[in-house]
């Protein structure tokens, strides 16, 4: 990662960064040359774009198909291609204007991005040599941290601003900008995406976006000259802030956020970003024109672009026009400043806008776009601030200054609310916060029954910097570690050398207590860059998860190693995800038997003993539990997706989302057939989905027998106050009845009778709060 931050730094357009690549791998590799092809995604020919040692002239004159030669054979397989005599491959083919008579040996690996081979990097040598598979491993690896940055830098070429689309991008845009409408009506309510619990209540911060220009008064220097001065100066201010950035959330909330700002660093250093900008700020004259002209032109030119990865790279060309035009204006022109209490509500949940705006001042937000796992809502979950994603028009619904109510939990803003809704909301943070912080100060207390039942209640936590948490709530270490967040924080999937170190501080940092760390689990509405995923019609049901883990093999026994490397403090826990059958269960022990005995061959120590768990979030693997126990350590339940597959509603999709129950009777089948398998067998069985969090659920997941509820860290100490006022007794009578209900509806009336007939609403600190639940469950009664 080091390596390939430096590559960006030193690259400011796709030629320099391509040459800058074939210098650092032929370096980092030791090899003679180092030659990368770029595919075109139309015509499927590979064209040399770069070389280092291959003769300069043959740059963009070598092109053959897909299949063709050895590296047109690494595009179509997909797979590295190495021989220690290139001439005697089957696949060879001479281009005599290279000059590769030279060269002997040859490795060739895809670059591939979501599922595309996007071109090859080969490198060769004079000499014979035999690439070793971790020589492979490593060239592989390489070519995956790689593919994006080239990605990016093509991306940024593709951009030709033309006359035509500047001013179309000015009319576009005096188009689409309207006033909000003034408010008579009190009480205006907007849903959207509960991305983040809590409840705010203060004042409207609408956060510009990039190209909302009617509210600034910017006047330009006479001299065209001077404003592009001023542009420049802009730039560089940004660049600076932007490295202050990474520092300062390095060290804040650990590098793995950090590396965020790499690709918004690439986009300013870019040659042809800055040229763009240049000529535009000289034929406006006026240095925010010509940003704002330029920025619809990129953002236009990736909205084009089919794949949604591509368009989602929007929001990162946002985000830098959005940091270049206050540095712009940070002099001169002073938006509104953030006030304490602030509602932002802004286009998209960027990341960005936690390091730009002060934080503490920011008391929720409220986004058009955007979704719980964009990297903004795992920022606003990691600080605790209140957040709703994905209400259209939202943002020219609000204006600045205006008195709202967020209710994170519930995915709802209040608009004019009157004294009536704002007098309930007041009592109901009121309630959340006293109830937390009480609860907080009691951590050490033990979660158990009143008839003497102990429940583990561990956390949910994703990112190195989500570890401060699970000691402030009293968790008993991590019951789910979805690493995936780190490869969404890194654009990308981090080195094996970077997860053994992050998974180490995670171990040491809990140890003694456990911490279960969980394989890659993307697809679905997971998607990240580097590991190979592919469009698909259904993605839910598509490559997901183990099955994009068992596909891509490098990755997942990179993963593998630095799980078992971190593993030698004996705490770490290893879980598989979406297990549907007992074969991936042992396809996936195949694998970590392999990088532990590579771990073996080079002498690294390891935990012998480290517990291999499957997750049980699919109806085949709950139904066939029984087989699944005899050959793994642990089971945890995902019943965010085991509701998915169990009712076949798709969890993201907010049409079907009031069929989304996790408590109904199917899925609590499933879960109590999984509870009986486990025990028979003798292993632990925990709950990890969202539903450890639910006051209603816990009852009756402790009556079905589960040891382990594992839940967002500040839903911590709600669980075991509720747990300490049950008893045990109780709730196995009640999960017997649950079982035999035909709704989701009754067995929520069977858990809100046995809060109430318990007592615990009468708590003081949980039981005003838990009565709202109730009585929305059992009106009147
Ligand atoms: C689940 O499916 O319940 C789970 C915990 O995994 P995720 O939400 O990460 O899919
Ligand atoms: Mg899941």
């Amino acid at each position: 990662m080091a390596d390939v931050a430096e590559v960006v730094s030193r690259s400011h357009s796709l030629n320099e960064t391509l040459k800058n690549v074939v210098e650092l791998v032929a370096k980092r590799l030791d090899a003679d040359a180092c030659s990368l092809y770029l595919s075109d995604a139309r015509t499927r020919e590979l064209t040399l774009e770069a070389t280092i040692g291959l003769y300069p002239d043959s740059v963009k004159q070598v092109s053959l198909p897909h299949g063709e030669g050895l590296v047109g054979l690494a595009a179509t397989t997909g797979q590295p291609v190495v021989t220690v005599h290139a001439r005697e491959h089957p696949n060879y083919k001479y281009f005599p204007e290279t000059g590769e008579e030279r060269f002997d040996s040859f490795m060739a690996v895809p670059m591939i991005v979501r599922g595309a081979t996007i071109g090859i990097l080969a490198v060769q040598t004079i000499l014979p040599r035999k690439f070793d598979s971790s020589e492979i491993e490593i060239f592989r690896t390489c070519a995956q941290l790689i593919a994006p940055v080239v990605i990016n830098a093509r991306l940024l070429a593709l951009v030709g601003v033309s006359d035509e689309e500047t001013s179309l991008a000015i009319a576009n845009r005096e188009a689409s900008e309207a006033r909000p409408p003034d408010r008579e009506e009190r009480n205006v309510e907007h849903r959207g995406i509960p991305t983040s619990r809590g409840i705010a209540i203060g004042t409207i911060y609408r956060l510009e976006t990039p190209l909302d220009l009617e509210r600034l008064q910017y006047t330009p220097n006479a001299d065209p000259e001077r404003e592009v001065e001023e542009l420049m100066g802009a730039i560089g201010e940004a660049r600076r802030v932007l490295d202050g950035m990474r520092e300062k959330l390095g060290s804040k909330f650990g590098l793995d956020l950090a590396a965020v700002f790499q690709t918004h660093i690439q986009i300013l250093e870019d040659k042809g970003f800055v040229a763009k900008l240049r000529k535009e700020a000289l034929t406006t004259g006026n240095a925010l024109t010509a940003l704002t002209n330029v920025i619809d032109t990129y953002r236009k030119t990736f909205q084009r672009m089919s794949d949604p990865y591509f368009r989602e790279r929007v929001t990162d060309i946002e985000d830098v026009g959005q940091r270049v035009m206050e540095s712009l204006l940070g002099e001169r022109h002073h938006t509104t400043p953030l006030s304490a209490g602030a509602i932002v509500v802004a286009s998209n949940l960027l990341p960005g806008m936690f390091a730009r705006l002060e934080v503490e001042k920011i008391a929720a937000i409220v986004s058009e776009h955007g979704g719980p796992t964009s990297h903004g809502a795992i920022f606003a979950r990691t600080l605790e601030v209140p957040a709703v994603t994905g209400i259209p028009g939202i943002q020219s619904a609000v204006r600045s200054g205006e008195m709202a109510i967020v209710d994170g939990g519930e995915g709802r803003i209040i608009l004019a609310p009157d004294e009536g809704v704002l007098y309930e909301y007041r009592r109901a943070r009121q309630r959340y916060t006293v109830a937390i912080e009480h609860l907080d100060a009691l951590r050490s207390r033990p979660a158990e029954t009143r008839d003497g039942r102990g429940i583990r209640l561990t956390a949910n936590v994703g990112l190195v910097s989500d570890l401060r948490l699970v000691d402030q709530h009293g968790a008993d270490g991590i019951g789910l570690f979805r690493t995936e967040m780190l490869a969404f924080a890194h654009r990308g999937f981090p080195s094996e050398e970077e997860q053994a170190e992050l998974y180490e501080t995670v171990a040491k940092a809990m140890a003694p207590r456990t911490v279960t760390i969980r394989t890659l689990d993307l697809g679905g509405d997971k998607e990240i860059p580097n590991v190979g995923m592919r469009m698909e019609d259904n993605p839910q049901l598509g490559c997901r998860s183990i099955r994009l883990s068992l596909a891509n093999q490098g990755i997942f026994k990179a993963q593998l190693r630095a799980i078992y490397r971190a593993s030698a403090a004996g705490n770490i826990r290893l879980m598989l995800p979406m297990i549907t059958s007992v074969d991936e269960l042992r396809s996936a022990k195949a694998l970590i038997a392999e990088a532990i005995q590579s771990l073996d061959r080079a002498g690294i120590p390891y935990d012998e003993n480290v517990p291999v768990g499957v997750m049980i979030e699919v109806p085949s693997a709950a139904i066939t539990a029984e087989t699944l126990a005899r050959e793994c350590d642990f089971f945890s339940i995902g019943t965010n997706d085991l509701t998915q597959y169990t009712l076949a509603v798709d969890r993201g999709n907010e049409h079907v989302a009031h069929i989304y129950d996790p408590l109904h009777p199917a899925v609590l089948a499933l879960m109590g057939t999984s509870v009986r398998a486990a025990s028979r067998a003798g292993i632990p069985i925990s709950v990890c989905g969202e539903v450890s969090s639910h006051p209603l659920a816990v009852p009756l997941l402790v009556g079905l027998g589960i040891e382990e509820l594992s839940s967002t860290p500040s839903a911590v100490p709600l669980v075991k106050e509720i747990i300490r006022e049950l008893d045990f007794g109780d709730l196995e009578a009640d999960v017997r009845a649950a079982q035999d209900v035909g709704t989701a509806a009754e067995v929520h009336r069977i858990a809100a009778a046995r809060l109430r007939d318990a007592g615990i609403l009468e708590h003081p600190d949980i039981g005003p709060w838990l009565r709202t639940l109730v009585d929305k469950v059992l009106p009147g009664g």
